[in-house]
């Protein structure tokens, strides 16, 4: 565990170098979280339609990069925008479709989009940091090994939801995507961006052939 906040160092590099030669021709899954990582979280507010969506910069190739690593790509996000009316499930979905669409890399696609849509004061068992968006898609796909699962996230929440996996599936790596300078988490690996964890999964890549 890192003790220390990010500096995108040795350390991290070489840690994703232990993530992707663990994984090498296994089945797992790379799970994402949305707003903060792959485009920009709107502060106090939700994005509720295609307009008001804004690509953080690199995401879109960042998820080519990682489809094409990945067996498995999955979205997981909370959206309690649905249920405070701010929006509907089915504009959420149409928003989904446009970001499968761009990001579509040949045959390969996000495979999932998980979205919690409940209230935090509904205490469902989907909002993360609990553990039922990926228990859920884990539960769907039994050819995959849970315990290789990677959770990729710029919160709080993401990290404590990557321990809450592990702690049922025995396993789950944790990469923080944010600026540095916050206050230590403990987390696997430390990135500024998704762009920027990609280039270490590229590099680690390039070192294993
Ligand atoms: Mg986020
Ligand atoms: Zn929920």
């Amino acid at each position: 565990m890192r003790s220390s906040a990010h500096l995108n160092t040795a350390a991290d590099y070489a840690a994703v170098r232990e993530i992707v030669l663990e994984r090498v021709g296994q089945q797992w899954c790379l799970f994402i979280d949305r707003d903060g990582v792959i485009n920009r979280q709107k502060v106090g507010d939700y994005v509720r339609n295609w307009t008001e969506f804004e690509w953080l910069p690199g995401a879109v190739s960042a998820i080519g990069t990682l489809l094409e690593w990945a067996p498995y790509v999955v979205v997981a996000t909370n959206q309690q925008g649905i249920s405070k009316g701010r929006m509907t499930a089915d504009d959420v979905a149409a928003i989904h479709r446009q970001v499968r669409a761009v990001t579509k890399r040949d045959m390969l696609e996000i495979n999932a989009f998980q979205v919690c849509p409940h209230l935090h004061s509904d205490h469902c068992p989907c909002r993360k940091p609990n553990p039922g968006l990926l228990l859920d898609w884990l539960g769907h796909h039994p050819s995959v090994d849970p315990a290789l699962s990677v959770m990729v996230g710029d919160s709080q929440s993401d990290l404590e939801l990557a321990q809450n996996v592990a702690a049922i599936t025995g396993g789950c790596a944790s990469v923080y995507i944010g600026p540095p300078g916050v206050p230590d988490r403990i987390v696997d690996v430390s990135f500024n961006s998704l762009q920027e964890f990609t280039f270490a999964v590229i590099s680690a890549q390039g070192e294993l052939r």
